[in-house]
């Protein structure tokens, strides 16, 4: 075993007087140095397969050989170094020594061989710094390497591109997608792979791209269209980050196929599509049952009074009186009014469909026209339930007073239709957020919570609603009317208690 820091040295010379010599001048480094001598090459060749030195010190000339044969080289690299000693004169073989791997040669003289030593000690020193470039310069490699392996096989493109959008590298992935080979686009315009390469501009609207790191930004993505080789397209997003690489400025795209996404994004809408339709369509057939279950009602009752009437005057017109006759006309004709009515509100539903109604809005007190149509309302009751009316305000708004006068009216007529007798109705009227409102309290029967979702329907009526005449019409046209109003409409209601029905009217600028 030799100490660590002590250095091994192979001496190969077969002249022994200047082996002698050599060996002498290191015996004062006997704590550096521990020096071995070889007098041939195959001697030499025997020491360094069983051991390892620091450094080699061999003759040129051998009796056996030449000690060039010394130097070993993995890749061109010496695996340790040799300094060949040569004789004066002898130039033209320390070069082809050096070619061959050796570190250094030395010419012999008396004066160089008392400088063995510190020749030693130079050429260790240099040495050390030789292995530290050499693995620095391996572990660049390997890194490079590295990089370049994650770049080539990334899951999604890499390119780089210069200011001229001209490409210089590209990945694996580049090639799989586009069917170009890297050949084919290395030194090549972007826009052989990305037509509408200008559009890159998107991705930093505004400023230089090639002016600025964004380090700090995040990175944006477009999507565009990419070209592939047999001139079809496929879509791509892609995302960009400048960069300088040995003082120019480039710029490094990331390019992602996103065909199988765009694929199931349309798939997805084609199915939303396919399923609203489908809803459109059953809400046609709901409706369609609702409209016939609302005519068989509605109109069978008063065609039933109406038939019964005339059979009654044709049958007995000659026993009854003209009063008898003309009371039962009146009846005809009352019915016909309330069909007519009734008419009309389905026309006017099936209308909006097709086209908006007039719309003629004017300044109207808002207070004084609910007071009024309260009256009205009023006379029809007949004092079955009490009405009581707050107003904290007076309000002049935009509105179009047929309009209007259908919404309340068809608010209190609910209220009052759905309440039993003797239950309070309460009207008020406030303001809120520049709008006013004119909200409508029952105690009656309320709106079971799962008819509740559908109330404003045309022809839609709660499960609970039977007993009462009804259209399931009102609310349709009501809701129709305040928005074309600009305003909203809302409830709230627990089965059995009551609802109360809020309108929100815009009030002017
Ligand atoms: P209808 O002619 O049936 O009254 P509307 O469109 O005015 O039609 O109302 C739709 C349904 O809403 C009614 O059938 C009823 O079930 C429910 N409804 C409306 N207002 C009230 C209310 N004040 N109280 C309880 N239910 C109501």
């Amino acid at each position: 075993m030799h100490e660590p820091n002590i250095k091994r040295i192979l001496l190969v010379e077969d002249e022994i007087a200047h082996a002698e010599l050599i060996r002498r001048s290191f015996e004062t480094e006997a704590d550096r140095f521990h020096l071995t001598i070889a007098y041939t090459l195959r001697d030499a060749e025997g020491w360094l397969e069983r051991e390892t030195f620091d450094l080699v010190f061999t003759d040129f000339l051998l009796p056996d050989g030449n000690g060039i044969d010394l130097i070993r080289t993995v890749k061109g690299e010496p695996l340790y170094p040799v300094i060949m000693l040569t004789s004066h004169g002898n130039e033209q073989i320390a070069v082809e020594t050096l070619k061959a791997g050796a570190v250094d040669y030395v010419v012999k003289s008396d004066q160089t061989f008392r400088e063995m030593p510190s020749i030693a000690r130079r050429t260790l020193r240099e040495w050390d710094h030789i292995l530290s470039r050499r693995r620095a310069e391996a572990e660049l490699r390997e890194s490079e390497q590295r990089f370049r392996i994650m770049l080539e096989f990334a899951s999604e493109g890499i390119l780089l591109i210069d200011q001229d959008y001209r490409v210089l590298m590209v990945n694996r992935y580049v090639e799989q997608v586009s069917g170009y080979s890297r050949d084919q686009l290395l030194g090549k315009p972007l826009s052989k792979l990305l037509p509408e390469v200008e559009r890159i501009g998107e991705l930093y609207p505004g400023d230089d791209l090639l002016q600025e790191t964004p380090i700090h930004r995040s990175r944006r993505a477009i999507e565009l269209e990419a070209m592939h080789i047999d001139q079809t397209r496929f879509p791509v997003e892609l995302s960009l980050t400048p960069m300088t690489i040995g003082g120019e400025r480039l710029l490094m795209c990331f390019l992602f196929d996103i065909t199988e996404r765009k694929q199931l994004e349309e798939q997805r809408l084609y199915t939303q599509a396919l399923e609203l339709e489908l809803s459109k369509e059953r809400e046609l057939i709901e409706l369609r049952d609702r409209f016939t279950s609302m005519i068989s009602h509605e109109f069978r009752a008063p065609l039933s009074i109406i038939a019964s009437s005339v059979q009654m005057i044709i049958n007995y017109h000659d026993r009854l009186s003209k009063e008898n006759v003309l009371e039962r006309l009146q009846g005809i004709t009352v019915q016909v009014h309330e069909m007519v009515a009734l008419l009309n509100d389905v026309l006017e539903v099936s209308r909006n469909n097709v086209q908006q109604p007039d719309f003629k809005p004017a300044p109207l007190d808002i207070v004084a026209f609910c007071r009024k149509h309260l009256e009205n309302v009023l006379l029809i009751d007949e004092q079955r339930h009490d009405f009581t009316f707050h107003a904290d305000g007076q309000w002049i708004i935009m509105a179009d007073p047929r309009l209007l006068e259908h919404i309340f009216v068809n608010l209190l007529t609910n209220a009052m239709k759905y309440s039993p007798e003797d239950t309070t109705i309460t009207i008020t009227l406030s303001e809120s957020d520049g709008y006013v409102r004119i909200q409508v309290k029952d105690e009656g029967i309320g709106i079971p919570a799962e008819d509740q979702p559908h109330l404003f329907k045309a022809f839609y009526r709660a499960r609970n609603a039977a007993q009462a005449h009804g259209t399931g019409l009102g609310l349709a046209i009501v809701r129709r009317n305040v928005e074309l109003h600009g305003g909203s409409i809302s409830f709230e209601s627990v089965e059995g208690k009551g609802s109360t029905f809020t309108v929100s009217l815009p009030m002017p600028g």
